[in-house]
């Protein structure tokens, strides 16, 4: 006999076949958009009703997500800033100007303008962008001569410009670690170096934070392997600490290890002349891999990049993902980090200054009785415990004009929320103490000083 003919089209859709479906419209029964959204499913044909149908589960599911965030009070916000990055902004909904205290503009090289003009002159010489990868056609005399300036600044080898510095951390593991090596990372590491590592086939161990005596128990089991590799953000961005580089060096040559640094909140200011943490501690030698990014004190803009041996950035510009099938770096992002490069290798007084305003916070901030973490970084975490008193205090003193973040779980461990303060080279005197009497005074109005 023939084969009997299978049902199709709108049968498909009736009933309990698309049970959220049902549900949500007999939620919504009663309701105008409802009947028309009805109708207008109906009345399609079965390929429109299926994305109809899949859409509307999708709205569902991230609704039901996003309301989870919003539950457990995670919800970030975004205050829209009407003006140019500096230590004073204008903030859309808050009249008035607004002293910042929460950029990663170290140095204030954001609107710095001969950062401006460098990166205006590139624009107009090199054009608006590469249409294109390094690989392809994307490759200027402009990027070839900043991986220069780079090696230079950080004296090692060779240099590779990145997207980001998320993505310099995203390619580096994979295309370096196989499944006969390891990789010992620190537990607070920086998202993008646990993503990155996440990528790549080594063996993976995770030490303590700062724990010497867990990296050597790790280092030795890591014995078995063909190379080691130890992962650690220079400074670390919440807490403002900074990795023991002396001791984490020692280890890796005891046990025949790499380092590798991840110079986000070092590089243009940590050391005498702001090359960073390996500078700071005296290293500079004997850590093997550099990361870091020009999204924070290098002119602010964005791009990242790998420094270290030659063979490795030449491998990288051979396997590295997100360097070879990722867009150029904008020729005006190129001159703004050039140009801040040429400012920093001029002089050291802009990172001395910097040195100064930090330590003027600190030390008038612990006078008035406030607990402030890490020790000279111009990350400040002002510690305050309970989640909802570092909100509240935070509201507070953008209303006494003080751009300033509150930080709780889980960005941070429970009970360990904080107000995070970034102190920049450019923020005046004035400023700094105008910060510390708005903390002082909110302080005292939420009980968070007597
Ligand atoms: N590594 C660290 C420690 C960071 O703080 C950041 C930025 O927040 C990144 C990497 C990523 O840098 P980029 O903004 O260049 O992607």
């Amino acid at each position: 006999p023939p084969p009997t003919p299978r049902a199709t089209g709108p049968r498909v859709f009736r009933g309990s076949q698309d049970p959220w479906l049902a549900g949500s419209a007999r939620v919504k029964v009663g309701t105008m958009w409802a009947g028309r959204a009805l109708h207008a499913i109906l009345s399609a044909g079965p390929g429109s009703r299926r994305a109809q149908s899949a859409l509307t589960q999708l709205r569902g599911v991230l609704e039901e997500e996003l309301e989870a965030i919003r539950g457990a009070g995670t919800w970030k916000s975004e205050r829209v800033i009407t003006s140019r990055q500096g230590p004073r902004i204008h903030v859309d909904g808050v009249s008035g100007g607004i002293l910042n205290f929460c950029a990663n503009n170290y140095l204030g090289l954001s609107s710095h303008p001969e950062v401006i003009q460098a990166g205006l002159q590139a624009l107009e010489e090199f054009g608006a962008g590469l249409s294109s990868t390094r690989f392809i056609c994307g490759t200027q005399s402009i990027h070839k001569d900043l991986e220069a300036k780079i090696a230079r600044f950080h004296q090692r080898e060779d240099a590779i410009l990145y997207p980001s510095c998320f993505d310099a951390n995203a390619g580096l593991f994979e295309a370096l670690l196989t499944p006969q090596d390891a990789v010992l990372s620190d537990e607070l590491n920086h998202a993008s170096i646990i993503d990155g590592i996440r990528l790549c086939k080594a063996h993976k161990y995770r030490y303590h934070h700062l724990d010497m005596a867990d990296l050597e128990a790790k280092l030795q089991e890591a014995q078995k392997h063909r190379l080691r590799l130890v992962a650690t953000d220079g400074a670390f961005s919440m807490d403002g600490d900074i990795a023991p580089l002396r001791e984490i060096c020692h280890l890796a040559s005891r046990y025949d290890a790499l380092v590798f640094v991840d110079e986000c909140h070092a590089t243009g200011f940590l050391g005498a002349t702001g090359r960073g943490t390996d500078e700071l501690l005296g290293v500079t030698d004997q850590v093997t891999i550099i990361n870091s990014t020009l999204g924070k004190a290098l002119g602010g803009a964005s791009g990242g990049y790998t420094t270290g041996p030659e063979p490795l950035v030449s491998l990288l510009r051979q396997r590295s993902r997100p360097y070879l099938f990722s867009n150029s770096l904008p020729p005006a992002v190129v001159g703004c980090a050039s140009k801040a490069l040429d400012l920093l290798m001029e002089s050291n007084a802009i990172v001395q200054t910097m040195a100064t305003k930090t330590q003027r916070f600190r030390s008038k901030m612990e006078a008035a009785g406030f607990t402030i973490l890490g020790a000279s970084h111009p990350i400040c975490p002002v510690m305050l415990g309970d989640a909802r008193l570092a909100s509240c205090m935070a509201d507070d003193m953008l209303k006494r004009g003080i751009f300033v973040i509150g930080f709780s779980y889980p960005v941070v461990p429970k009970g360990k929320a904080r107000i995070r303060v970034q102190i920049s080279a450019v923020h005046s005197e004035e400023d700094i103490d105008r910060c510390v009497e708005a903390f002082v005074e909110v302080g005292r109005l939420h009980g968070a000083l007597p």
